[in-house]
């Protein structure tokens, strides 16, 4: 909204060369469309011979530091990619997948690349790391093919909790691919577990779908300072209350309206979800339209 005719988006420019590399060694592999992503395929066409266990990662490697777990290397000499098989299987999948995008840009080519979980699974700073994330997540989702599922199914945080596997991707990973390029107005909010005195839990971060915050902005101005409420009394009760039957798990899935200001000062509604995975508290706020809902509807405790 508001650019010019013609102006030049580095970041954007950037994300599309990423996709249609990405993309061509999908294809290259014969993986575009398999589901879930055979990553060794990808890897091998990305010029690497070899994966092998962290513990083999060689000492010539210097580590910047012994508290640091390395989970994931690219030895770009060696033609090698490490990955540490102690994680979880969408964790060595995320892990894998990212190595193999240090191998497909060539503007990452150079002597070692080492991967932790700020690297791999935080919001890493580093613009070659966020870059990585990036290529991983069409990797394992493989973009359009992924919403040609998706979107079979109701807007609802259920469908990415009934999809992952499929993808062989963790739930936090699906969510957040889901979100961030829904083709309608979508936001996530991944909060901690652990109410604070305020009777808050902490919100790490928010994710919006590109029409989300055409119309809306950033999900986190909308949200109070001290983060994600669960007592009641501190404003937005209906949140409160959903997110704290999701902290008890007493529902698999909590729901309520809520009403978003747009940035042209009309409130429109949205249907706004709690779910507790035991790791992170997932708030997802989907756009609540005048037409019936389209899609199948989806019962979590029966898939
Ligand atoms: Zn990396």
């Amino acid at each position: 909204m508001g650019k010019e005719p013609g102006a030049f988006d580095e970041a954007e420019f950037t994300q599309r060369r990423i996709v249609d590399l990405c993309e061509a060694a999908l294809v290259r592999a014969g993986a575009a469309g398999v589901f879930p992503t055979p990553l060794n395929e990808v890897i091998e066409v990305a010029g690497i011979d070899e994966i092998l266990d962290i513990s083999e990662l060689p000492t010539d490697i210097t580590k910047p530091s012994a508290l640091r777990r390395i989970l994931g290397a690219l030895h770009f000499r060696h033609r090698t990619v490490f990955v540490d098989r102690a994680q979880s299987g969408g964790r060595v999948r995320w892990t894998e997948a990212h190595e193999a995008v240090h191998g497909i840009l060539p503007w990452h080519e150079g002597q070692a690349l080492l991967d932790d979980d700020e690297t791999l699974f935080r919001s890493s700073e580093d613009q070659r790391e966020v870059e990585a994330n990036f290529g991983a997540a069409h990797l394992v989702f493989q973009g359009k093919r992924f919403f040609e599922q998706a979107l079979d199914f109701e807007h609802s945080i259920k469908t990415p909790i009934m999809i992952h596997d499929e993808f062989g991707a963790s739930i936090h990973a699906t969510a957040r691919y889901y979100a961030e390029r829904h083709p309608e107005s979508m936001a996530l909010a991944l909060c901690g577990r652990f109410p604070r005195q305020s009777g808050h839990v902490p919100i790490f971060t928010t994710f919006e779908s590109p029409s989300f915050k055409r119309q809306f902005g950033v999900l986190r101005q909308f949200l109070p300072e001290a983060g994600m409420p669960v007592n009641g009394g501190l404003g937005i009760d209906g949140l409160a209350a959903i997110a704290r039957s999701a902290l008890s798990m007493t529902v698999d899935v909590a729901h309520c309206e809520l009403k978003v200001r747009d940035l042209g000062g009309d409130f429109r509604r949205f249907r706004v979800e709690a779910f507790n995975n035991q790791h992170v508290l997932f708030v997802l706020f989907t756009r609540r339209s005048a037409m019936p809902r389209l899609g199948k509807k989806i019962d979590v405790m029966s898939s």
